[in-house]
């Protein structure tokens, strides 16, 4: 597969729809408009690669919607050089997002098939520096701790209490909780206040799961 004009021109229209979907963040929008969606996705997508919809990467999992990936990435608020956390790699492409707005990116994945896929694509992307484990994202990613900003990508049942545990004193925490649809919670560590909880948008991600699937 190739990145053509043609699929330039799509990507340009996909973040002008984004824009009119309320994405103000201009560093988010150009990071979505510079990363290929159509190399994450099988052949078949590949012309509806840019339409704002999630598709089926295998494994039963998707790939989020661009809005999903920009309002996600908007609530962070991403400073240059953040640590951030990914819970749910997938195809890889919020983890591209996250690293070409300036964040250092540690991706979690339970999942062995999708967490080599997006190896992978951090090689073929020249994206060298997104380190990327094969883990319950349950526990959170301990030895790196703590981190900026954590983001999960699936649907949680409930707030991790290790999650928390790994965010620094000013950090957030971004995780869609609830069972058939979830609210987009935002959790900040507020010095000498404690974790604030603030809840927005509802969503629909697949499930957040327990322990590691082998291939
Ligand atoms: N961020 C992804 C979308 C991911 S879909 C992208 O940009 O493509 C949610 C992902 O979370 C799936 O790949 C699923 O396997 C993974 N997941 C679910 N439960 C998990 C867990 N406990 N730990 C790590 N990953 C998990």
């Amino acid at each position: 597969m190739n990145d053509s004009y043609r699929h330039k021109g799509m990507r340009r229209r996909l973040v002008d729809q984004l824009r009119e979907k309320g994405i103000q963040d201009e560093t988010i929008l150009q990071a979505i408009g510079n990363i290929p969606r159509h190399f994450f996705l099988d052949r078949v997508f590949e012309e509806t690669a840019y339409e704002d919809r999630a598709f089926p990467i295998g494994q039963n999992q998707t790939i989020s919607q661009p809005y999903t990936v920009a309002y996600q990435t908007a609530l962070l608020n991403i400073k240059k050089r953040d640590s951030v956390l990914e819970i749910g790699t997938g195809s890889g492409y919020q983890a591209c997002v996250l690293a070409e707005i300036g964040a250092r990116v540690f991706t979690v994945e339970r999942n062995e098939h999708l967490h080599f896929f997006a190896k992978g694509m951090f090689e073929k992307l020249d994206y060298p520096r997104i380190r990327a484990y094969l883990r319950d994202g349950y526990k959170g990613l301990a030895e790196f701790a703590p981190f900026d900003k954590i983001l999960v990508t699936a649907a949680a049942p409930y707030v991790p209490d290790a999650l928390l545990a790994q965010l620094k004193s000013g950090g957030s925490l971004i995780i869609p909780v609830g069972k058939e649809q979830q609210i987009m919670t935002r959790i900040t560590n507020v010095e000498g206040k404690g974790f604030v909880r603030e809840e927005l948008d509802i969503f629909r991600f697949v499930p957040f799961l327990k322990g590691i699937q082998k291939k």
